[in-house]
């Protein structure tokens, strides 16, 4: 069809860009019907073959890579940016990752004539700082959209400014921002995946017979959390897309409820059927990293044995990101301008842990 609208996802096999090629292709996903493109550096896997996309290999930190690959598409309508680069300190942050985005921007805005709207996934770090400057500088909850920025560097807002410029060069080219916090999804290539890191390390518990404790802090253990369903974040994105009354506008994305560690805990310990250790008080605070730092050929003994997609546990076991979500208490943000704005959804978070599990476990990730 002529007016069709044509999606480009850079990170596509991440943790959001998954759930996005899977719902744009749907015949009643808004806006649509939806041809999509779909970008990752890796050779695409086969957990995401599934979905009826072209998918593209491209490396966007190579400026030459990306003009090559990206500039015979110019049919693209919709720009979904969710992808990240993870350096040592914000400073590189802010520059390897605007260089990525721009490399983007710098082929698709003069190449795309019907390029209508750029959707650019940031986060909650937008109102609390950078990781290095966790418990530091970050605003009073709940977070809204209308608070100053914070006055340290942050890659999020490199890229909104990017963005921002970008947006400058085409006449009625629009934008969004969405901002979640941690993300339930189900991606193995995601470089931040809680429920992926937390069931591979209940998968190792339960082999070495030892209970599953609890690694992070009290205040994470026993006060309200919340968290960002994958799928319920790629609806924001599509929605934002579409509707004219979300345009040029950024918008935090959450479940919309709370929940407690506490809970959740005894839902993976059921889950994989193994002992839960819970929360140790006189133990206090552990670190991931340092408990699963010799577990690599544990985990290749795991996957043998009960038939697993083979993984390295580098790539499924994100420690160091368990150790920041629950070694840090949980900041709530307000879903409210969003819901003002006309967007409704929400998840479930038990029934979202749940699904994301059992989908680790039908994609044969964990047993
Ligand atoms: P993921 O880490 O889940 O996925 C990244 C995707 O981008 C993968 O498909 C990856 O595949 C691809 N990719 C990485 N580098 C490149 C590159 N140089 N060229 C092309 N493709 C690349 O992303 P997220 O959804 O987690 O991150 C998007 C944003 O969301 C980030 O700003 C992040 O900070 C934010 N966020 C994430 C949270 C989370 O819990 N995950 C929580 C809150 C915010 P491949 O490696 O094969 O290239």
């Amino acid at each position: 069809p002529k007016n069709q609208s044509v999606a480009l996802i850079i990170g596509v096999t991440g943790i959001v860009g998954n759930s996005l090629a899977e719902i744009l292709p749907l015949s009643d996903t808004p806006g649509g019907p939806w041809k999509v493109y779909g970008m990752a550096r890796r050779p695409r896997p086969n957990w995401n073959a599934d979905h009826p996309i072209e998918y593209i290999q491209c490396d966007i930190s190579d400026p030459e890579q990306t003009v090559s690959k990206l500039s015979n598409l110019n049919d693209v309508t919709h720009l979904f940016y969710v992808t990240w680069a993870n350096k040592e300190t914000e400073k590189e942050n802010c520059e390897t990752n605007g260089k990525m985005f721009k490399n983007v921007l710098d082929v698709v805005i003069p190449n795309c004539g019907k390029l209508q709207h750029i959707s650019l996934q940031t986060g909650r770090k937008h109102y609390m700082g950078p990781f290095e400057l966790f418990g530091k500088v970050a605003h009073d909850t709940p977070f809204h959209e209308e608070l100053p920025r914070l006055d340290v560097s942050n890659f999020y807002y490199t890229l909104e400014d990017i963005l921002f410029e970008g947006v400058k060069q085409k006449e009625g080219l629009t934008w969004s921002v969405h901002r979640p916090g941690a993300i339930f999804g189900f991606s193995p290539y995601s470089m931040m995946n809680i429920i992926g890191s937390l069931c591979v390390y209940a998968t190792i518990c339960k082999h070495e017979g030892v209970p599953f404790k609890f690694p992070g802090i009290k205040e994470a253990w026993e006060n309200y959390s919340d968290s960002s369903d994958a799928d319920l974040i790629a609806e924001q994105h599509i929605w934002a897309a579409v509707e004219p009354y979300a345009k040029n506008e950024a918008f935090n994305i959450s479940n919309g409820d709370v929940f407690k560690w506490k809970h959740f805990w005894k839902v993976l310990s059921e889950q994989f059927e193994v002992e839960n250790g819970g929360f140790d008080e006189s133990v206090g605070k552990m670190s991931m990293v340092e408990m699963m730092k010799d577990k690599a050929a544990v985990w290749d003994e795991i996957v043998r044995e009960k038939g697993l997609v083979p993984t390295k546990l580098e790539d499924v076991g994100l420690w160091w990101f368990v150790d920041m979500v629950l070694g840090t208490e949980c900041m709530l943000d307000t879903m409210n301008k969003s819901k003002e704005h006309g967007f409704l959804g929400f998840r479930n978070s038990k029934s979202s842990l749940i699904s994301w599990i059992d989908k680790m476990k039908g994609y044969k990730f964990v047993p």
